[in-house]
């Protein structure tokens, strides 16, 4: 039996992995739950599943789920902060670690789980595209199992050689007679929208994803492109990939979750229910299968599949960060960084919608502009330009009055 601690239970990736431990009672047992604020969810899933440790980044949050919790279930220990976040990922009885804060938040925790030789769940992409090297020279380090949930890199996952899927972000995708990594994205609810009217999208509209249902920060980069542009850069660091090796494509069907095109020729793909269910049970399962209670493809039903290239006018935040993504680690680190600032801004309605690649391009410029951060090896250089460019975009923001 695996033994899970899931970070960001409350958010919609934990929501899916409790769906494939029910599946799979036998097979998986819940050692700690771990979340940011929201104490009515954390009490729900803490009655229901009964873990060991609960943990609340906020101190207040924490201290209302203790005081909840006292009298019906003592034995669950409650805890506060980030330090305990990390804690219950490096626990010794915890062999699987679901990452999924979500943004920066999550980084040192997933560390954590690294640097205890963990198996990682990766759906905190953030955390990659913030320390890339850095990270995938870690696992490899403390002898961790890095498997991806991010449907995309999930897809690419299962269509690699086992090679690779046991070696990312070292291998040659060269030596194993791959082209291309190709990165298929719907194109967010405002792929077919005239260019000039996304000035007025609101937030209720750009959460409104077509296919997929995810947490509200992930959404609005779907809408963006900037989640596709992060998934370029996370693409890059678990799959060792060039910049010529890596395309992405507009899929609008969200049948196919990404390719492997290789030398010969042949093009492998995922395919399935643009549901996350699906790659979270194979990620905890793995190699094994595992039901996830995500029905198969009825491919009399699908209709047709169309492809097109992505038009940088429409999704400028994507082009932003596949300019990022070979510019060196500082950019990528303060692009994410920005792009957090932003979408909180447009998601509490201080800011509009095509706002958010403007001034993650302001910022980006900045930092391409300073040169002593040109360089950061270490996590804290990559806090330190995290931190800077949060207070960059706050200034843009103050100073745009937005
Ligand atoms: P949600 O917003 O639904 O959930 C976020 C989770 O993170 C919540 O549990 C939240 O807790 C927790 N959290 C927030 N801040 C902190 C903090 N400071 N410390 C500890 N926990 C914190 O997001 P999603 O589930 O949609 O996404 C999570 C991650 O997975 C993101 O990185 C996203 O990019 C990635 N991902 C998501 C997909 C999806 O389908 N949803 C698909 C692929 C990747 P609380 O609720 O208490 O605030």
């Amino acid at each position: 039996m695996r033994k899970l601690t899931i970070l960001g239970a409350t958010g919609s990736i934990g929501a899916s992995t409790f769906k494939v431990v029910e599946q799979n009672p036998e097979q998986f047992s819940i050692v700690a739950l771990a979340a940011g604020s929201n104490v009515d969810k954390m009490l729900q899933l803490c009655k229901k599943w009964q873990p060991k440790f609960a943990v609340m980044a906020d101190i207040n949050a924490a201290q209302k789920l203790k005081i909840a919790l006292a009298s019906t279930h003592p034995s669950i220990e409650v805890l506060a902060g980030q330090e305990a976040t990390c804690q219950v990922a490096e626990l010794a009885e915890v062999d699987t670690v679901m990452a999924a804060i979500v943004g920066a938040a999550g980084l040192l925790p997933t560390m954590a789980a690294i640097k205890a030789g963990k198996r990682v769940l990766l759906a905190n992409k953030e955390a990659l595209v913030m320390s890339g090297q850095l990270f995938v020279d870690a696992v490899k380090q403390y002898g961790a199992e890095l498997l991806p949930v991010d449907s995309e890199h999930n897809a690419i996952f299962q269509c690699l050689p086992s090679d690779i899927q046991t070696n990312l972000g070292h291998c040659s995708l060269d030596e194993h007679g791959i082209s291309h990594i190709l990165l298929t994205g719907s194109g967010g609810p405002f792929r077919y929208s005239e260019i000039e009217s996304l000035k007025g999208v609101t937030p209720e509209q750009a959460i409104a994803h077509p296919n997929w249902s995810m947490g509200p920060k992930i959404s609005v980069d779907s809408a963006t492109m900037m989640n596709k542009g992060l998934e370029y850069i996370e693409a890059k660091w678990l799959f060792n990939a060039a910049k010529p090796q890596l395309k992405v494509i507009i899929h609008p069907q969200s049948v196919i979750h990404s390719m492997v095109q290789y030398r010969d020729g042949s093009v492998v793909a995922q395919m399935g229910q643009p549901d996350m269910a699906t790659p979270i049970a194979s990620t905890m399962a793995y190699p094994k299968r595992v039901p996830s209670g995500v029905s198969g493809l009825d491919f009399t039903q699908l209709g047709e599949l169309t492809f097109l290239e992505p038009d940088y006018a429409r999704y400028p935040c994507l082009k932003l960060a596949i300019d990022a993504c070979f510019e060196g680690q500082h950019i990528t680190t303060a692009l994410n960084a920005a792009n957090e600032i932003n979408v909180d801004a447009f998601l509490q309605g201080k800011l509009g919608f095509t706002d958010i690649a403007r001034i993650n391009e302001m910022v980006m410029s900045k930092v391409c502009a300073t040169d002593s951060y040109s360089q950061p090896l270490d996590l804290e250089s990559l806090l330190e330009v995290d931190k800077m460019a949060r207070q960059m975009t706050n200034q843009i923001l103050r100073e745009c009055k937005l």
